[in-house]
């Protein structure tokens, strides 16, 4: 393993840890459950938008899984936070793009900022949806928040 790979590593150990926004909201516009079967990881994000505009003000999230599904709950909750949904869902584009990617390519830290950790992930096929689950499930939930206004 080379530096940069230990740092994504350690990268993904610190947030696995730190599940940020790890308690689920109490009045939220839109909630969704996800589930990975091949992993057995569970997430159900909720999200609270702006009264007055597509922001997102709040996003919490409940779940069990393995240290990548969990390091990417708390990475999104950092990221959604104060995104419009425009923003959050071309963001989750740009990361799913990467999560296929299947290690190639070089990914723009400047956009993905932590996210960026999960490109070695990439490589391992069997991971990606590990990665991808939280993610996907807020994809929904600002969909059916913004659908409900
Ligand atoms: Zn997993």
């Amino acid at each position: 393993m080379n530096a940069l790979d230990s740092l994504y590593q350690q990268v993904i150990l610190d947030h696995a840890k730190a599940r940020h926004g790890d308690r689920l909201l109490d009045a939220p516009d839109a909630e969704h459950f996800e589930r990975n079967p091949t992993c057995g990881d569970e997430i159900t994000v909720r999200v609270r938008l702006e009264p007055d505009t597509d922001r997102v003000a709040e996003l919490g999230w409940q779940g069990d899984g393995c240290s990548i599904s969990m390091a990417s709950a708390s990475v999104l909750t950092d990221m959604a936070v104060g995104r419009t949904v425009p923003e959050l869902l071309a963001l989750t584009d740009e990361f799913r793009t990467m999560m296929r990617s299947r290690g190639a390519g070089e990914p723009d830290e400047d956009v993905l900022e932590d996210l960026i950790a999960f490109h070695g992930v990439s490589k391992f096929v069997m991971r990606v949806k590990c990665g991808m689950l939280a993610w996907v499930a807020a994809e929904a939930a600002v969909r059916e928040a913004t659908a409900a206004r």
